[in-house]
């Protein structure tokens, strides 16, 4: 460490990036997305960039609560710290503002960047170097009409993704269809995920999905309220498919209480949800720990975020369940990237530079007036 690693600059601009067609889960539905992107210089020069793209609905924040966050809060608490200190700079984030993870994700995503430009090394050799060379990764089916989902999926079957991950959890009748018809549409040999992203009532969720299992599921994904485990505890008791908690599992310790009461046999563990790489680390080993495996989701991030969610899963043994970590690019009109992340046959890998190993399109963020 010389004097010259330390944070000299944070800037936060936000992007409203568009969709290209209505993204619908059971929580909101939306066209746009904003997008918040950190960059961070060193007093050394160098710079890092880091991305988020929260829902209001799924996390209380987005891009632009995360720029306020950072602008009146985060950069003042963390100006003139050692990049390399970790475990300082989020306690002096958690010090200046309760919460706000996402926008404490892409501060911490940025840093990471920094650190391994300054070292000389792709983000992952930083986390634990490479417990896997690349990774699996699954398709997200948003709501739409059954006609179409079963398109969208059968496209990401032909380029090689086996796990296709469907949203249910405001229609009853609407998710059996839908599952029943993408099913038949693919055969057995796909693996599908549900999400209900909180959709239903424990009694609702075990009626609806009890129905639903023998279209034979590779688990179901927030099946019930973020804050109901009890009811998440007896949804899991009562169906025979795996429970994953995502919502439940929104900050480090959080997952105590899923782990505590048994009330989820997966988690979907999300960079850009919990505080950044180094929070997610220490996650995926509480989940490690527990005899527990995870995916890496996504809230839709481009290349920025995505790329630290990539890092993060080649870094750590149990992040083994296929990802939905790289959706936000294939479904938004443009990235704020140009290279840097491999995707064949369903499989993703990250480029060997130094830091995230992205090539940001600066001029399309910071250099552009207003927004
Ligand atoms: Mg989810």
């Amino acid at each position: 460490m010389t004097k010259s690693d330390v944070i000299r600059d944070i800037e936060v601009k936000v992007i409203e990036l568009p969709l290209k067609k209505q993204w619908k889960i059971a929580l909101y539905a939306a066209k746009t997305r904003p997008h918040a992107v950190v960059r961070i210089r060193t007093e050394n020069g160098v710079v890092g960039y880091g991305e988020v793209s929260p829902s209001p609905a799924f996390m209380g924040e987005t891009g632009y609560t995360a720029e306020l966050a950072i602008n009146k809060y985060l950069a003042q608490a963390i100006r003139g710290a050692d990049i390399y200190d970790l475990e300082t700079i989020h306690a002096k984030m958690n010090s200046a503002i309760y919460g706000n993870y996402a926008a404490k994700s892409a501060v911490d995503i940025a840093i990471h960047d920094c650190i391994g430009k300054t070292l000389g090394v792709p983000v992952y050799k930083l986390l634990g170097g490479a417990a896997r060379k690349s990774a699996e990764l699954s398709w997200v089916v948003g709501m739409q009409d059954v006609e179409g989902s079963i398109a969208e999926a059968k496209h990401y079957v032909g380029l090689g993704y086996k796990v296709i991950k469907i949203k249910v959890g405001i229609s009853p009748e609407q998710d059996y269809r839908v599952v029943k018809g993408i099913r038949e549409a693919l055969g057995d040999a796909v693996a599908l995920r549900l999400d209900a992203n909180q959709g239903y009532d424990f009694r609702t969720a075990v009626e609806v999905f009890s129905r639903i299992e023998q279209f034979n599921l590779e688990s179901i994904e927030q099946p019930v309220r973020r804050w109901d485990i009890e009811g998440m505890k007896y949804v899991r008791s009562r169906l025979k498919t795996p429970i994953m908690a995502d919502e439940s599992v929104s900050s480090l310790h959080e997952v105590m209480t899923v782990i505590r009461e048994q009330a989820a046999d997966l988690v979907n563990l999300k960079v850009g949800k919990v505080g950044g790489l180094h929070i997610a680390k220490k996650i995926a080993a509480a989940l490690e720990i527990a005899g527990m495996t995870a995916t890496a989701g996504s809230n839709l991030e481009v290349g920025i975020g995505s790329a630290a969610s990539v890092h993060f899963v080649l870094s750590a043994d149990n992040l083994s369940v296929p990802h939905d970590m790289m959706i936000g690019g294939p479904l938004h009109e443009y990235d704020l990237i140009t290279s840097g992340l491999t995707v064949t046959n369903g499989m993703v890998s990250c480029s060997e530079a130094p830091g995230l190993g992205v090539e940001v399109d600066d001029t399309a963020i910071f250099d552009k007036a207003g927004r």
